[in-house]
């Protein structure tokens, strides 16, 4: 689904990817693990052309994105991303944080778009809160309805950065028990995250990144259980 070929981003003088490759098949959850500043959402921006790369290439499906012609609004309605901060419209309701996008990108009539977002907000626990305001919810909720947002697009790939770091501890679950389900379904993922535990047992592949390159990646289990690097090593020492 997602194939992305000698990446590199620097800014200014700064070369913060160094030649990433990394190819992520239809279905397939692949968490990304690494130091403060290893690159890590740098990478996911690239992806979703929210920063340009400086040079490498990444195709979405067979189509190459890094193409300088391409239609990057068109790009983006493929590719989910979701943010540590939920970024939610605090004056429109839950239903519409998730249709606004519906009907302007996709231009759907009202009660298409607000039928296809119910039908999101149900699948993730949020129908009863179709109405109310994202202040009313709790962080955990409102990161739900940000995920709800972003699948209501149907994109091919889901990426999300760091999307349980805001949230209080008791909060933690119900997020990632909503990555859980959406790995299981098949969505094709790309979930950089600290929570270990997760990485371990729902993706089938974590990658690890070190300095602005993928340090080492494998099987999930494996990689996190008997990583291969010292880097690795001393990060999980670190983090467990
Ligand atoms: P964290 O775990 O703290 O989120 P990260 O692995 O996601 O870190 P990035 O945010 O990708 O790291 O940043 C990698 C490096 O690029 C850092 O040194 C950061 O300071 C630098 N950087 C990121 N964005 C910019 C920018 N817009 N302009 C200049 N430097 C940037
Ligand atoms: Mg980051």
């Amino acid at each position: 689904a997602v194939a992305v070929r000698d990446l590199h981003k620097r800014y200014g003088e700064v070369e913060v990817l160094r030649g990433v490759d990394l190819d992520v098949a239809a279905g397939e959850t692949v968490c990304v693990i690494g130091r403060s500043g290893s690159g890590k959402s740098t990478l996911l921006k690239c992806m979703n052309l929210l920063e340009p790369p400086t040079a490498g290439e990444i195709r979405l499906g067979g189509d190459l994105i890094t193409d300088p012609g391409v239609d990057v609004d068109a790009v983006r309605t493929r590719v989910g991303m979701v943010f540590q901060h939920f970024n939610l419209f605090p004056h429109l309701s839950v239903l519409h944080n998730v249709t606004v996008a519906l009907r302007k990108v996709r231009r759907m009539g009202r009660e298409t778009a607000d039928t296809a977002a119910m039908t999101q907000l149900e699948r993730l626990g949020l129908a009863g809160l179709a109405h109310s305001r994202p202040s009313q919810l709790s962080g955990g909720q409102q990161q739900r309805v940000a995920i709800a947002r972003a699948l209501a697009m149907e994109p091919e790939v889901m990426l999300f950065d760091e999307a349980t770091s805001a949230l209080d501890p008791e909060l933690v679950k119900d997020v990632l028990d909503v990555m859980r389900l959406l790995a299981t379904s098949g969505m094709t993922m790309i979930a950089v995250t600290h929570e270990i535990g997760f990485a371990r047992e729902v993706a089938d592949r974590v990658i690890f990144m070190d300095e602005g390159r993928i340090a080492e990646s494998g099987p999930a289990r494996r990689t996190l259980e008997h990583p291969e690097t010292a880097r690795l090593r001393e990060f999980l020492a670190r983090v467990l």
